[in-house]
This record gives structure tokens, sequence and C-alpha cells, in this order.
């Protein structure tokens, strides 16, 4: 080991989440310290075999990398080790007068990680300067003035990093066991990246944005008409600050008013959400609602089969199917056909959201810990504060999907149906079925659960676990911590 001496002198950019350039706290403050950075990404084994990821993850990230290192003469430097293990090597080689971040919202993996990172930064006399992830508060206590921080964290200047003057210095990890396969762009999904991030963000505003009220709710039409920034937020290509600021320039524009607002609703709710996981993390693993603690769910063998039938998009109910199959291949679902995946999940299977939670995290490109927990407990109504709301997948499909174009695209072996039988293929008579081709439970699975007895069941012991002392008392008790 050299000793310190000899040692370069160097500050470490940690790039976790916040693959970009721009509005990017910690490089800024690197920068100024005028030093050699090495900026940092890790792929952690601990991360890559979690279940929560998968390949369309990585690929993301991987492509984000590539953008940023075109605007490098000198590149990032990419390990593939535990952080922990990754930072013990950088300290042997080289003398780390800092460590800069952006704070990460993230499962109880990261959380121990960074902790553990943290011992070893200071046992080794290392500052570590962690910025605030956009209007996300650490520690928050209070919420009463979290509204107007937000608003004034939108607001306030963004910071500009100039890349051609950065002083890189490049270390060279062995990387030759990542995956080559996430080299390999895939069509059918967003790419990762800054420039990918602005340019869709400004189709949005040029075009696409001006029906994002009429069809959010429409499983074929949201595709084009709502931001698709989520990815790009979630991996940081882009802070929310900058698409604020973005949105801002636009807000007067005729026609456009009830689209900006509602979107500008949406960047309030983002931070709202994973404030909401800050402050309460282990709702990675419990109902946020202790009173639903003991809340009864299937765990029978057929309900290891019905959640199978889930995951793959072979329910029976062609919009449950038609939104699994579409966010398998895409990455990409509106937020209605996520929240009616999940009521159908816990409400009409009855299965606990945490057999289902990992599952749509692996498939969601812009998985966010502290978007997904909170959803996910919303829609399976274990809040207690919530309005319960239990989806008709079938009504849902007549209402969003009315001429079965999103149906006909993802389940393509009922494409030949009329519509009345595209919403509810087991009224087919057999007759129908030779006419059309279709037999069900040979081409399109039978539906697993008649929903007009799911309701009531579900509506039922939904209502009268709702009426409980210990689910009204921890309902004040969750109001009080996450609501101003
Ligand atoms: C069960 C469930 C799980 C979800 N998991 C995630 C997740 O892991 N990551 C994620 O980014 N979103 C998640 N959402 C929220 C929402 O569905 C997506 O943010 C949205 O559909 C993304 O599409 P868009 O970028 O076109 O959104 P737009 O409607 O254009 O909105 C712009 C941005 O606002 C934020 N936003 C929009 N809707 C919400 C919302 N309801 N709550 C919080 N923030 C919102 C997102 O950052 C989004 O990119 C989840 C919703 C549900 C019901």
């Amino acid at each position: 080991m050299k000793a310190n001496m000899q040692k370069k002198r160097v500050n470490i950019v940690w790039l976790k989440r916040d693959l970009r350039f721009s509005d990017h706290e910690p490089l800024a403050l690197a920068d100024k310290a005028e030093l050699p950075i090495i900026l940092l990404y890790i792929f952690e084994p601990m991360l890559l075999d979690d279940p929560h990821y998968s390949e369309r993850h990585w690929r993301f990230v991987t492509e984000s990398l590539m953008e940023m290192n075109a605007q490098l003469t000198r590149k990032i430097s990419v390990a593939h080790a535990e952080a922990c293990s990754t930072f013990k090597y950088l300290l042997e080689v080289y003398k780390v007068e800092g460590v800069y971040s952006h704070q990460e919202t993230g499962l109880a993996n990261t959380f121990t990680r960074d902790r553990n990172v943290a011992a070893l930064l200071k046992e080794n006399r290392i500052p570590w300067h962690e910025s605030q992830t956009g209007a996300v508060i650490r520690p928050c206590n209070d919420r009463s003035e979290w509204d107007a921080r937000w608003k004034s964290h939108m607001r306030a200047q963004l910071i500009h990093n100039n890349t051609e003057r950065l002083n890189i210095e490049l270390v060279d990890f062995d990387t030759s066991s990542l995956p080559r396969t996430w080299l390999l762009s895939d069509s059918s999904m967003q790419k990762g990246g800054s420039c990918q991030a602005l340019l869709v963000l400004e189709d949005f505003f040029d075009k696409r944005g001006k029906a994002y009220q009429k069809s959010i709710s429409k499983p074929q039409e949201s595709r084009i008409s709502c931001s698709r920034m989520s990815p790009y937020l979630a991996w940081g290509n882009i802070s929310l600050r900058q698409m604020y600021q973005q949105l801002s320039q636009h807000s007067s524009r005729p026609g456009w008013r009830r689209s900006l607002t509602a979107l500008l609703s949406r960047l309030h709710w983002h931070c709202h959400f994973v404030q909401k996981f800050e402050s309460e993390s282990s709702m990675q693993f419990k109902h946020i609602n202790r009173g639903y603690q003991s809340l009864p769910y299937r765990d029978d063998s057929s309900s290891a089969k019905d959640l199978n039938a889930w995951k793959e998009g072979v329910t029976g109910y062609p919009l449950v199917d038609a939104s699994m199959r579409c966010l398998i291949k895409t990455g990409y679902l509106n937020f209605r056909m996520r929240a009616m995946l999940v009521s159908f999940l816990t409400h009409h299977l009855q299965i606990d959201w945490r057999r289902g939670v990992e599952h749509l995290a692996s498939v969601f490109l812009d998985f966010d810990p502290g978007i997904h927990y909170p959803q996910f407990q919303m829609q399976a109504g274990v809040t207690g504060i919530n309005t319960i709301r239990i989806y008709n997948p079938t009504k849902q499909a007549k209402e969003h999907d009315s001429d079965g174009e999103f149906i006909r695209a993802w389940c393509q072996e009922l494409a030949e149906l009329p519509n009345t039988l595209l919403f509810e293929p087991w009224l087919l008579t057999p007759m129908e079925e030779l006419m059309y081709g279709v037999t069900l439970g040979v081409d399109y699975p039978v539906r697993i659960v008649d929903i007009k007895d799911t309701y009531k069941e579900t509506s039922k012991r939904l209502w009268a676990w709702r009426d409980r002392s210990d689910v009204k008392r921890e309902a004040e008790r969750i109001l009080e911590r996450h609501v101003r």
C-alpha cells in the first residue's frame, strides 16, 4: 500500500440515480474544490441480484452512462463490486479528500449499504457531502412548511456544470463480467440519457402534451399524451426542477391550461410520495397502517397459480392481461392501469400486495422505490386514509379503451372479436367460438375469478376493516406524520 504522502489527492462524485451533469449539485461542489474528480458509478451485485430490478434497468443505466461519457474526454469510472469494497480499494490507491453524492431514498439494502459506506468514510476521516435530492427533505419530522419549501426548491436557479473543464481521474476497474447484452438496445423501451430526456420533454411541450388531461386514463392514448418522463426522472437523467422550470415557461399557453395544471400536480406528488417513503421506509415490508397487520389474504396453493397468471398476463380479463403484457414488453403503463393491476391482485385475487410488488418493480422501467411502495399500498387499500377503489377491469376497458385498440394490440388472440365480446370473452357461445376462431381455455384463458363475486366479498371486508378503531387510530397518525 502506498503511503498517504505519495497518493494522488482526489474527490469522488458517486453517481447513483442522478445520471446527468446538469443541475447536479454534488458535481458542482466537487468541481469547486479544484482537485481531480473520480466520477464513479458502481454496478453493485447486491442490486443486480435484487428482484426489484431486471435487465431493462441496467440497460437504461448503461445507455445513460454512455451518453454522459460522450460529453467527456476522460470517462466515468465504472466498477462492478459492492460499494464498500469499491471505496476500500479507492482509499488504498488515492488520498480521497471527500465523497460527493445525492441522498438516495431507496430500498432497505441501499440504506444499509449507505450506513456501511458512511462508517468506512468516517473511520478514514473522509467527509461525505450528500446533497438533497429534489425537494425531499432528510430528516423531515414536520410537513407544515413542506409545500413552501417544495416551491422554493423548484424555483431556485438551476446548477450549471461545465463538463469541458472538469478535471477527471479515470480508474480502470475490471468490468469484464458485466453482461454484454446491456449494450444491445431494446427498441420497445425508452432509451436512457439526458439528451433523450430533453428530446422527449421538448416533444411533449411541442405537441403531445396538449391532450394530456384528456388522455391520461386511457391506456393507448396516454402513451403519447403523457409526458413519459418517469424513467428519466427515476434514474436522474433530468432533475425534477429542470422539468418544473420547463413547464413554467409554457404555463400561459392558450389551450394548455388544464393539461399543464394536471402535470404540475403530478410533479408535486412525485416528491410527496418519495418524502413519505423517506420518512417511513418500513413500508417496504409492512402496511403503513399497522391496523391492517392481520388483514387476511389467500395463501393456498391456488393463490400461487393465480399470482402467476397475473404476472404473466393470462388471467382471462382482457384489460388486465393486455396491461401486464404491454408492461413486460415496453416497461411503461399509465397510472390508471397500474392502479387497476394492483387492485386486481389485492382485491379480486385477494393476494397480499407484498407478493406482487417486486414483480411490477422489475417490469416498470421507471421503478422508483419512493413512489412505488406508497402507491402500491394506496391501491391495495391498506393506508386507511385514501378512498378505497376496487377497479372493475371490464368497466375500465369499456370506458378507457372503448374501441378496443389497446386490448387488440396486446391480446392478439382476441383481435377478431367484436367489442362486446372483446371486453367479456367469457360470454362467447360455442357457436361464436367457432365463428371467431377463439376457443376459451385454448386460445385465451378462462377467467380465473368472477369479479362480481370477488367485488362483493372484498368490498365488505375492506369497509369492515376501515371501521376498526386500530385502523382509524393509525390513520390519524399517518395524516399527522405525512400530510400537511
Ligand atoms: C402501483 C403503482 C406503482 C407506481 N410506481 C411508480 C414507480 O415506480 N415510478 C414512477 O415514476 N411512478 C410510479 N407510479 C406513478 C405513475 O403511474 C407514473 O409516475 C406515471 O404513470 C409515469 O408516466 P409519465 O411519466 O408519463 O407521467 P406523467 O403523468 O406525465 O407525470 C409526470 C411525472 O410526475 C410524476 N407522477 C405522475 N403520476 C404520479 C403519481 N401518481 N404519483 C407520484 N408521482 C407521479 C412522475 O415522476 C411522472 O414522470 C406508480 C403508480 C402506481 C399506481
